[in-house]
């Protein structure tokens, strides 16, 4: 720890600097050329038995941790999705981890509780979310039940939480005496995130997550779907609980049919659940709502403002309507004696530790609050649109080419292009990436029934500029020509 307060102020100023530097810095690489084992080797293998002096400890960030970063911030990454962050978010990460609140429980930071409820409310409606998703719903009757958004880690211990309550909710149907060995089935497409397949894995061997089809767009197939169900709603001892959509793919911002396969859930008594990671960020736009059209038949959303809203990692929010609220918390509360509080016990406050696997919990809230303030709504939706419109830009340059194709209609801030064949496509995207300009990455998808090597260019990047997107294009102009 700093001897004095003029010293912490002085660390805080080395910190700040080394931040604003990189911040301005994109002449490094992208990707350091940090080879597996050289950052390893840099450290010692036991701690320091004394404490060391602050310039002995900058000397070594400056030498042996900022070469080895990959930058995530730097204005040519355009790899998977973004992980955003600006300064006021910053500014919340720091106090929120000076304050060093542990958010458990309402009575261990009524701040970070309360806080969270409030811009858990404000960020559902600046997206156009259901009013069901917001714990204060504005017109509901006093004593109605209501929803609520919470902040998780990630989107996928989002999914894990949903998926849990969605079989609970559906075995506690069942009598008791048939609850097990029944499986439970969760239908999402084949180009759903990883994270749901996982989730079925970590809760055992009575789930099972089943892949349903996607059309010539690669979006979740409805009519598959109802089939896919049906068949299991015929097979003794399984039970379908759950149906998870996309709204933006990982590999090429796919959009399932909300509409549809909300109307499919809510037949079949599924649960429905929106995983809206990456583009979730984009229906600040009143005009791109669309392609949620049909949530408010869902019983949960999720998208990471630590993607594309400016938020630094960790902080994806998942709403829950008022039944998915309830199940929920019937499936994540124990209370032992030494959680009790008189708080908790008169049933007027929210306990998020009821709302997710951990117990301990970060004050997250208050980097969302101060995006949200610092920038406002109208900010966030400029913010939005320039990557939008920078897509589209790039689309056009594509197209216009003929040595390029763009292999999908671009909805989102996500751009998937390809040459003639895989190798040329797999060899340009090497080539751009040794420049150590840019940063793009791939995926294999089937592209009009054949299976396809595409480069991925995700926007999303806050230092990101007109001139970086035009270079990224000269890159792909150069290199494509290269035999
Ligand atoms: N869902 C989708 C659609 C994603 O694209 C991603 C990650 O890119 C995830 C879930 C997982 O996100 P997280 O890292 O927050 O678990």
């Amino acid at each position: 720890m700093p001897e004095t307060d003029d010293n912490f102020l002085a660390q805080l100023d080395d910190i700040a600097r080394i931040l604003i530097r990189e911040r301005a810095d994109d002449a490094s690489p992208v990707i350091p050329p940090t080879k597996p084992g050289d950052v390893g080797a840099l450290f010692e293998s036991h701690a320091p038995e004394e404490g060391q002096a602050w310039a002995d400890t900058l000397a070594q960030i400056e030498e042996r941790v900022l070469p080895h970063t990959t930058r995530w911030g730097h204005p040519g990454f355009f790899g998977y999705f973004p992980a955003g962050t600006s300064e006021p978010a910053i500014l919340g990460e720091l106090l929120a981890a000076g304050l060093g609140q542990q958010g458990m429980l309402w009575q261990t930071s009524p701040v970070c509780t309360e806080l969270e409820t409030r811009v858990m409310d404000w960020l559902a409606r600046a997206l156009g979310l259901p009013e069901r998703f917001c714990a204060e719903p504005i017109g509901a009757a006093p004593g109605v039940p209501v929803g609520g958004g919470v902040i998780q880690g990630t989107a996928s211990e989002a999914a894990l939480c949903v998926i849990a309550a969605a079989r609970d909710r559906a075995l506690n149907r069942l009598p008791e005496g048939e609850r097990w060995p029944t499986r439970c089935v969760v239908y999402t497409s084949e180009q759903s995130h990883s994270s749901i397949e996982k989730a079925c894995r970590v809760l055992g061997p009575q789930m099972v997550a089943r892949a349903v089809p996607t059309d010539d767009t690669l979006a979740m197939d409805p009519d598959a779907l109802e089939r896919s169900i049906a068949a299991d709603v015929r097979t003794q001892g399984v039970v379908p609980c759950c149906v998870v959509a996309t709204l933006g793919t990982t590999a090429t911002c796919a959009v399932d049919p909300i509409e549809a396969i909300g109307r499919i859930a809510r037949e079949h008594h599924l649960w429905a659940h929106a995983d809206a990671a990456y583009m979730g960020a984009q229906l600040i736009l009143p005009e791109q709502r669309h392609h949620a059209k049909g949530v408010e038949r869902f019983d949960s959303f999720t998208m990471n403002p630590h993607k594309w809203l400016l938020v630094n990692f960790d902080c994806s929010a998942l709403w829950l309507s008022p039944g998915a609220r309830r199940d929920l918390i019937g499936t994540m509360s124990i209370t032992p004696e030494y959680l009790r509080t008189s708080a908790s016990d008169s049933g007027s406050v929210i306990d998020y530790r009821d709302w997710h696997v951990p117990l301990g919990r970060r004050f997250r809230a208050l980097k969302l609050w101060m995006v949200l303030r610092h920038f406002g709504l109208v900010g966030l939706r400029s913010y939005i649109q320039r990557h939008l419109d920078w897509a589209q830009e790039l689309v056009a340059w594509l197209e216009a080419d003929k040595r390029f194709e763009v292999a999908f209609p671009v909805e989102s801030g996500l751009v998937c292009c390809a040459l003639h064949d895989d190798d040329a496509t797999r060899t340009l995207m090497e080539r751009v990436n040794a420049t150590g300009e840019v940063f793009l990455t791939h995926c294999v998808v089937p592209v009009r029934g054949r299976s396809r090597y595409l480069v991925r260019i995700a926007f999303g990047n806050s230092q990101t500029q007109p001139s970086h997107v035009q270079r990224l294009f000269e890159l792909f102009d150069t290199h494509a020509h290269t035999p």
